[in-house]
């Protein structure tokens, strides 16, 4: 069969590539889309279906855009490429030819191979699969005593969900100083693993796991700070990019193990784009190999390689984007743009930060305020920003995307402490306590008044 435009994989990068390349190339392309599942889970909301929603069925990514968009859905798994010839074969036996293709195939939870244990009954990871994370569902709900191994924010909001029953016992373990270390400076690391304690989790932090023991199915897991019973463990130590089919096509790889693309997402074949997980990241300071997968970094892939496919339409700014996301962790939120300050310290970059408090209604005795707390991280010297940090109420996650977009757009703490600003009493904090602008000021407090320090 023949198809204008392919696009193996059916998460939110394939999605959007798809429907972008709709409307940017118009109505006349032939679309079809791989994915090798009838249901395609909405990848953030999976922890939410082991709590809060208690059901698979109710994080379902809808096909309405597909639809819309005229992209045939191809019920199929594609198993070999074949670019010479611009043909794919699938796991059903069909072969397909394409003009353009574009690679979604996201990615796949890392199984430490050194690590015993982990090919027990009940030991699970969290692959973005309808059929394999119903069956993990099935036998969850059974299971009274947990481990997730690896303090990320995936493991951090499956070991929240899963202790919203009260009759569980949950252990988090990682092996670094805190949870969330990758996002987050240490105090709101602590802020995150306070939270989830008083949630009920168990959470044991610079903590090694020396193996998961059983007679066939898991028993327990032995660790640097003891043995701890478990019906059940969940492994949340990390993604890898799924990129064999790339690589036996001969598609140039990062040392990373990523599909190697330009800020334009082409790969090394002139036909061939890739996009989201499976898609090599630049770092936005550094510009070199960066380890993000996020679902908000791909969809903004996506929106370029769709729109690339024929020409270049769309360049990631300065070829990359910095990395922003939120999490929430036992009813406290949390959210990351760009460098952290241990993280720009660590690179020898000069920095101060800037620390804004409020409260996100005003006057704070308005039912439903929570404090809220910013940090941002400014190169000394110019003034950038580099990085922010938010922990609070609901508000965090805009806030922290408005940090995000200032940090994307190279703006400066003078940008920020005269930003433009709307607010309401019942929606944010007062203009007169703003936590972004008093951080912001609070910056240039520390560098107006800091005695010269000669260099
Ligand atoms: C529990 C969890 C929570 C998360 N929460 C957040 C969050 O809050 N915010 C955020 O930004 N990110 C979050 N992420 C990360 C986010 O889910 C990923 O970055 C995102 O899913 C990447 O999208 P993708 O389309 O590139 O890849 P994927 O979502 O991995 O999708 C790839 C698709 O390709 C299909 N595929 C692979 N190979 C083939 C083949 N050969 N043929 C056909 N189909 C194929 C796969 O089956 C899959 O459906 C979370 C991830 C997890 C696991």
């Amino acid at each position: 069969m023949k198809y204008d435009v392919l696009v193996v994989g059916g998460g939110p990068a394939g999605i959007i590539t798809s429907v972008t390349a709709r409307k940017v190339h118009g109505p006349g392309l032939k679309i079809g889309l791989f994915r090798p599942e009838s249901k395609t889970l909405v990848p953030c909301g999976i922890p939410y279906m082991f709590g809060t929603l208690d059901a698979v069925d109710k994080n379902i990514m809808p096909d309405k855009p597909l639809e819309a968009a005229k992209v045939d859905i191809i019920q199929d798994e594609v198993v070999s490429l074949d670019l010479e010839a611009k043909t794919l074969k699938t796991a059903s036996g069909s072969e397909y030819s394409f003009d353009k293709l574009v690679l979604a195939t996201g990615s796949e939870p890392v199984v430490p191979s050194g690590l015993p244990g982990t090919d027990l009954d009940n030991v699970f990871t969290i692959r973005k699969s309808y059929a394999y994370l119903t069956e993990v569902h099935r036998r969850l709900a059974d299971c009274r005593d947990i481990v997730i191994i690896g303090g990320g924010f995936i493991g951090a909001e499956m070991a929240d969900e899963l202790a919203r029953r009260e009759d569980r016992n949950i252990t988090l373990i990682e092996i670094m100083d805190h949870c969330l270390w990758q996002s987050f400076d240490p105090e709101f690391c602590e802020m995150g693993e306070k939270a989830l304690a008083e949630k009920g989790v168990k959470v044991l932090t610079g903590t090694k796991v020396l193996g998961i023991t059983g007679d066939r199915r898991v028993e327990a897991v032995e660790t640097s700070a003891g043995r701890f019973k478990a019906d059940a463990v969940v492994l949340a130590i990390g993604a890898r990019p799924n990129t064999a089919l790339a690589a036996e096509a001969g598609l140039r790889l990062t040392p990373r193990g990523a599909v190697a693309v330009d800020s334009g997402m082409r790969t090394s074949h002139p036909d061939v784009l890739a996009v989201g997980d499976c898609a090599a990241k630049t770092d936005f300071f550094s510009g070199e190999e960066s380890p993000v997968m996020l679902a908000s970094v791909a969809t903004i892939e996506a929106r370029t390689a769709g729109a690339n496919l024929y020409s270049v339409k769309a360049m990631l700014p300065g070829g990359s984007t910095p990395g922003a996301f939120s999490t929430v962790v036992g009813g406290l939120a949390l959210g990351s743009a760009g460098l952290t300050e241990t993280e720009a310290r660590r690179r020898g970059i000069d920095v101060t930060v800037g620390l804004g408090e409020s409260v996100d209604r005003h006057p704070g005795t308005l039912p439903g305020a929570s404090p809220i707390k910013v940090k941002l991280v400014f190169s000394t010297m110019s003034g950038e920003l580099l990085g922010g940090q938010v922990a609070g109420g609901a508000g965090v996650g805009e806030m922290v995307n408005v940090i995000a977009l200032a940090v994307g757009r190279r703006m400066e703490a003078t940008d920020l402490y005269l930003m433009p600003l709307g607010t309401h009493p019942l929606l944010t904090s007062a203009p007169t306590t703003y936590p972004v602008v008093t951080a912001a000021w609070d910056y240039l407090g520390r560098v107006l008044t800091a005695p010269s320090r000669g260099h």
